[in-house]
């Protein structure tokens, strides 16, 4: 211990009640910090409750449930499988440096429904109804960044925390102990399963720019986001539009938006990353 340290624990040792004082403060301060964080890549500042393993908790009891419900319609052979597990690799390492703790694994599922979703904590489910729109291998990255992107990015246990829900989150996380049926459903819908509107629009906007930048740095040319994004509202005009764009509110500004991000997006793609 150098003769400065020495000089404060003999200060502190002298002074009980600044020692408890101080140590109290430092108590606070890492409570405080514990629900203050930032988002990769943009940099928010967001206050989260849940901490990455009960949110993988959360993900992995509600993806247990989507695979029981739809067991005979999931695809695990063939081209699309192959092709969803191919980009999903690519995706997921790239979303691990963010996100170290978190699992991940991709489902595809038989459904002619345009959709896809990340559960908290990583795991994915992709709809065989998608596979037309996203074409080729950067448009289902540009799907799957931006979906892995709600993920890294925490905006379920967000917008738990924002609806006052985190300790109720964290009983259902428990065992369900002391929560009504109402609560539980007030959980479950921020989780997106299905066709709910679970985000909002600037959480769409992080996810689609997280999202870009995410498939430039799995080596996708991300100047095929702007292409499927024009592919994803022409498809929009027919006579049913796909479930995919009413979860994810497309409006005039969205390719411009990811336009604008290119030069960003740019400069994370090619042989150096
Ligand atoms: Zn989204």
């Amino acid at each position: 211990m150098s003769a400065s340290a020495k000089a404060v624990v003999g200060f502190l040792v002298g002074r009980p009640l600044v020692a408890i004082a101080l140590a109290a403060a430092v108590v606070g301060i890492m409570l405080l910090f514990t629900h203050r964080q930032k988002t990769p890549v943009t940099h928010r500042v967001q206050h989260v409750g849940l901490t990455d393993a009960q949110q993988m908790q959360l993900g992995t009891q509600e993806y247990a449930k989507v695979l029981r419900a739809n067991g005979a319609r999931i695809v695990s052979s063939g081209p699309q499988y192959a092709e969803v597990q191919r980009v999903a690799r690519r995706i997921e390492a790239v979303a691990s440096r963010d996100k170290p703790g978190f699992v991940w694994r991709v489902t595809l599922i038989k459904k002619n429904e345009a959709n896809a979703y990340c559960l908290p904590g990583g795991k994915i489910v992709v709809y065989t109804g998608i596979l037309p729109v996203t074409d080729n291998d950067a448009g289902l990255a540009t799907v799957l960044g931006h979906e892995v992107a709600h993920a890294t990015a925490e905006h379920v246990a967000e917008r738990i925390e924002r609806n006052h829900l985190t300790k109720v989150a964290a009983a259902i996380i428990a065992g369900g102990v002391a929560v009504t049926p109402q609560q539980f459903v007030r959980v479950t819908a921020l989780l997106g399963v299905g066709s709910s509107l679970p985000f909002s629009r600037s959480q769409e906007s992080e996810a689609d720019h997280i999202g870009l930048i995410y498939m430039a740095r799995a080596n996708y040319d991300p100047h095929e986001a702007v292409a499927f994004w024009k592919r994803m509202q022409r498809a929009s005009r027919g006579q049913q539009p796909p479930e995919f764009l009413s979860d994810h509110p497309s409006d005039a500004h969205r390719v411009s938006r990811v336009e604008g991000w290119l030069p960003e997006a740019e400069r994370e793609y090619g042989p150096h990353t």
